[in-house]
């Protein structure tokens, strides 16, 4: 999979940052990212369990006063 140099229209790999033929750069444009999409799947998961462990530690507060 390769995608073309906006600059000079040369065929780099779809993951490139940089071109290897001029110095142009790439700023992620339409290119889905990994590392990010990765990092955000977790946060929901993440904050579940903080809330779950939330609910938990204050049903054990009520449940022994009683
Ligand atoms: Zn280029």
């Amino acid at each position: 999979m390769t995608k073309r140099c906006p600059s000079c229209k040369t065929e780099v790999p779809r993951d490139a940052r940089v071109c290897p033929n001029c110095p142009e750069s790439f700023a992620d444009e339409s290119d889905d990212m990994p590392t990010v999409g990765t990092t955000w799947s977790i946060v929901p998961i993440v904050f579940f369990i903080a809330v779950f462990a939330l609910v938990a530690a204050i049903w054990f507060i009520v449940a022994r006063k009683v």
